[in-house]
């Protein structure tokens, strides 16, 4: 196989190094508030063999990955669910199930991979909570130092998770977007291999993973598949494996992807409506997909309208409804940006047609954030002593 970048916005194609992030003509046009100008794909030319891994696919040799079990995550056939639902072809991808318990791992697996091959030993990053506790996991498995910038409103968990793990981390007074300045301020400054979202072009190809896996655990492309959305990374990781599949051979078309939105941080879906990002105020349960200006809007845009995607947006309530549900009717528990997707699912769902095959994308454990979770159930306050003030269940 062969790789290298494309920008994803003028087309022309460079050799994959670690200094190049964005493509240098179009990150010119770049203005603040904004989501990022000339995002680079990595391209793959060449020839598959019939057995071909997903290890086979990634721009980073395996001699580099980082030795921790990131992917291979279950495909769950909810079986109640389905028959409460009277849709017999729902398949949920727990991928609450990686190292660090989110989605993340797939790019910070691929990040890891590239900054061993390049000899980089810092690598930096500002993050909601999930990317920065899995660069730190995945960064502790490689030896790699982690540097990480935390919005200070970041669930206690995901602080503690990255702390833990042994990351460097610095709380930022202000929003993940302030964040995210800092953290490329600070590369600039002192150096190390940035993995901010979209950014670092390892982060999109890295979450294409999840796309490779549903396809061969399917046995074919599904016919919807349904992600949270927050900056458009995991999306546009979504299209680029179904897309890298069909470039070389192995699937014939896309799925539906449906792009999930909070009502509180909807930012794609309005620019989907009326083609422009605003910077807005945004708050949802959801921490995970709470951004102000989603940093890959444009990239992920651009597949939405190119492959006939659809936008979705659910409320707290029903996302905080549908986290119950999946949890009461699977056994499956996911933080509330995970349920988004599902949310999402159930209100296309009297759309879509008999005998097809949607995927729920389960993007991350619903331990991270006990606080949004416990928002639906009630702790009982009465405390006993013997079973004398019990009945019968
Ligand atoms: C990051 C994240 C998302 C959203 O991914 P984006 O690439 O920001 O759109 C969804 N769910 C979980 C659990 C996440 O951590």
């Amino acid at each position: 196989m062969e790789f290298r970048y494309n920008c994803s916005e003028c087309g022309r194609g460079f050799p994959i190094e670690p200094q190049l992030m964005v493509c240098p003509q179009c990150s010119v046009l770049q203005s603040p508030d904004q989501p990022l100008h000339g995002v680079l794909e990595v391209e793959l030319a060449g020839e598959v063999p019939a057995d071909w891994e997903i290890a086979s696919l990634l721009p980073v040799a395996q001699e580099y990955f980082p030795p921790i079990p990131v992917g291979d995550t279950p495909l769950w056939a909810p079986q109640r669910l389905r028959r409460e639902l009277e849709f017999p072809g729902l398949y949920i991808k727990d991928d609450g199930l990686n190292p660090t318990c989110s989605l993340k791992d797939r790019a910070s697996f691929l990040v890891s991979a590239f900054a061993t091959k390049f000899g980089i030993d810092e690598i930096v990053l500002a993050s909601t909570g999930n990317a920065g506790s899995s660069m730190a996991g995945v960064g502790a498995a490689a030896g790699q130092k982690v540097t990480l910038f935390l919005p200070k409103a970041a669930p206690k968990a995901k602080l503690i998770q990255a702390l833990q793990y042994g990351a460097r981390v610095f709380r930022v007074d202000g929003s993940y977007d302030d964040a995210y300045d800092l953290s490329l301020a600070y590369t600039a400054r002192f150096g190390g291999l940035n993995r901010n979202t979209a950014y670092n072009p390892m982060t999109i190809e890295g979450k294409k993973t999840v796309s490779l896996e549903v396809f061969r655990q399917l046995g074919r492309v599904p016919d919807h598949v349904f992600v949270s959305v927050g900056d458009g990374c995991i999306l546009s990781g979504v299209y680029k494996g179904f897309r890298d599949l069909g470039r070389l051979g192995l699937a014939d078309r896309l799925p539906m992807v449906y792009a999930v939105q909070a009502e509180g941080s909807a930012a794609l879906a309005r620019a989907f409506e009326c083609g422009v990002f605003r910077r807005e105020a945004t708050s949802t349960v959801a921490d995970s997909i709470c951004v102000d200006v989603p940093r890959n809007g444009f990239h992920a845009l651009r597949q939405l309208k190119e492959h006939g995607g659809q936008v979705v947006t659910v409320s707290d309530e029903k996302i905080l409804a549908a986290q119950a549900r999946l949890s009461r009717s699977t056994g499956l528990f996911t933080e509330p940006a995970g349920a988004a997707a599902f949310a999402g699912f159930l209100e296309a769902l009297p759309r879509l047609p008999d005998g097809a095959v949607a995927v729920v994308l389960a993007t991350g454990n619903g331990l991270k954030d006990t606080a949004a979770a416990g928002r639906s159930v009630q702790i009982p306050e009465k405390v006993i002593t013997s079973l004398d003030e019990v009945s019968g269940g």
